[in-house]
C-alpha cells in the first residue's frame, strides 16, 4: 500500500516483462461442469503470506477459521514486469485476468482498460459489493471499480467508483470524495442523487447504529482517509462484510459478487510490526468467521480467501511459544513469494494446485451460474 513510484513509472509498460514467456499455469479439471455458485465472496489479506496466517494460528490458541476450508492451493503473485508486486499490478489480476506493471490499476501492460469481475458482474444484474479497512480509492479496491495508470491518481479513481454502480461500498476516503482538490464536485452528493444512500463515521460513529434504506444502494466512509488501525480502535470489519452479505443477497435474484479486504495486514509488514500484523490478521480471521457463517447458512456461495503478495518477509523464531509468537522481518517491503489460496462453497473443487494470480480470475467466472463459463 505504500506509495512509492519512481518517476520512470510514467512511462508504463516501457520496462519488459518479469517472466519471459509464462506458461499459463491454470489447472481446471472440472471447468466442464455447469457453474456451481450463485454468489462469491473474494476475501484479500493484503501482504498476508502464510507465515503471518501461521503466526496468527499459533498466536491464537493453535485454531484460526483459515482451517476450516476444505480447499487450499498456491498462487504465483509475480507482476507483469517485477516478480515482486504490489497491490496494484496484484489486485488488478485477480480482479481483471492480467498481468500489469505495478502501479497499474485496472489496466493491461500498456495502460489499455481492462473490465473487471465486479464490472462483469454488474452487466449480468449481479448485485457487488467492496468492504475495505483502507480508504476505498487504495490499490486493492480500486481495482475492482477503476481504471487508471497509476493507484496514485486517487481524485479519478473516487469518480470512477461514484460511476460504478456498485450496491455497497464500506471503507475509508470520504475526502477523495467531497472535499476535493482537482475539481469542486461533491461526488457524495451526486451518488446521492443516483440512489445512494450515503452515511459516514461522523453521522454514525458505528455501522451498526445506520438504518438501511431499502431500495437505495448503500455507502458508509469509514475514515475521511485511511481508517484506523485494529489497535487504535477500528472495529467494522467483520460486522460491515456479514452486512454487505446479507444485504447483497436480499437484493438479488442473479446472484452477487462481494470483495472484502483486510487492507492493513499489510501496514503491520511494512512497519515490520508484529503486533500490527497479528491485530489485522486476527480482524481478518475473524471477518472470515462470519463470511462463513453466512455461507453456510446460504449453501448458494463461494467464499474465497487469498492475498495480493507477502509484506515484511516474515519468519516465526526459535523461541516462540503457544500464544507467545517471535518473529523478524526481513525488510518493510513486499516479497515474491506465492500465497496461500482458500476454497469454500460450491465451485470450492477448483481453487486447488499451483496456479497465477491472473487464473484466480478465470476460476472465479467459470464458478458463477451467471458468468459464461467457457470464455
Ligand atoms: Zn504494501
Ligand atoms: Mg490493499
Amino acid at each position: 500500500m505504500l506509495l512509492i513510484f519512481p518517476l520512470t513509472l510514467f512511462n508504463c509498460g516501457s520496462s519488459g516483462p518479469a517472466v519471459g514467456n509464462s506458461k499459463a499455469v491454470d489447472p481446471m479439471p472440472n471447468a466442464n461442469k455447469k457453474n456451481p455458485a450463485k454468489n462469491l465472496i473474494l476475501m484479500i489479506g493484503d501482504g498476508m503470506g502464510l507465515t503471518q496466517i501461521t503466526a496468527g494460528i499459533y498466536d491464537n490458541d493453535n485454531s484460526l477459521s483459515f482451517e476450516k476450508f476444505p480447499v487450499t492451493g498456491l498462487m504465483k503473485t509475480h507482476s507483469y514486469d517485477n516478480l515482486v508486486t504490489d497491490s496494484a499490478a496484484g489486485g488488478t489480476a485477480m480482479a481483471c485476468g492480467v498481468k500489469t506493471y505495478n502501479n497499474g490499476v485496472g489496466v493491461d501492460k500498456d495502460g489499455i482498460p481492462v473490465k473487471s469481475i465486479l464490472e462483469e458482474a454488474e452487466e449480468k444484474k449481479m448485485m457487488t459489493g467492496i468492504v475495505v479497512t483502507s480508504s476505498l480509492v487504495n490499490a486493492t479496491p480500486a481495482c475492482f471499480m477503476a481504471h487508471q495508470k497509476l493507484r496514485a491518481f486517487t481524485e479519478p479513481i473516487a469518480e470512477e467508483i461514484a460511476n460504478s454502480g456498485v450496491d455497497f461500498l464500506v471503507g475509508g476516503g470520504k475526502k477523495y470524495f467531497d472535499r476535493r482538490d482537482s475539481d469542486e464536485r461533491n461526488l457524495s452528493k451526486e451518488m446521492e442523487n443516483k440512489g445512494y444512500q450515503i452515511e459516514d463515521f461522523i453521522d454514525h460513529q458505528k455501522i451498526q447504529d445506520v438504518e438501511i434504506i431499502p431500495g437505495k444502494k448503500f455507502v458508509y466512509f469509514t475514515a475521511d482517509d485511511d481508517p484506523l488501525t485494529k489497535i487504535t480502535g477500528r472495529d467494522y470489519l467483520p460486522y460491515a462484510s456479514k452486512m454487505g452479505a446479507e444485504f447483497l443477497k436480499s437484493n438479488s435474484e442473479n446472484g452477487f459478487f462481494m470483495m472484502i479486504e483486510g487492507s492493513q495486514i499489510d501496514l503491520g509488514g511494512h512497519a515490520t510490526n508484529l503486533k500490527y500484523v497479528m491485530s489485522e490478521l486476527k480482524d481478518f480471521d475473524e471477518t472470515i468467521k462470519q463470511v462463513l457463517q453466512f455461507a453456510e447458512a446460504d449453501g448458494e456461495t463461494l467464499v474465497i480467501v487469498t492475498a495480493d503478495h507477502e509484506t515484511g518477509g516474515m519468519g516465526i523464531k526459535e523461541g516462540s511459544k503457544l500464544n507467545n509468537i517471535k518473529a523478524d522481518f526481513i525488510y518493510g517491503r513486499h516479497t515474491g513469494t506465492m500465497v496461500p489460496v482458500f476454497a469454500y462453497g460450491p465451485g470450492s473443487e477448483n481453487f486447488t494446485g499451483v496456479f497465477d494470480n491472473t487464473a484466480l480470475y478465470k476460476k472465479m467466472k467459470a464458478a458463477l451460474i451467471t458468468m459464461d463459463s467457457r470464455e
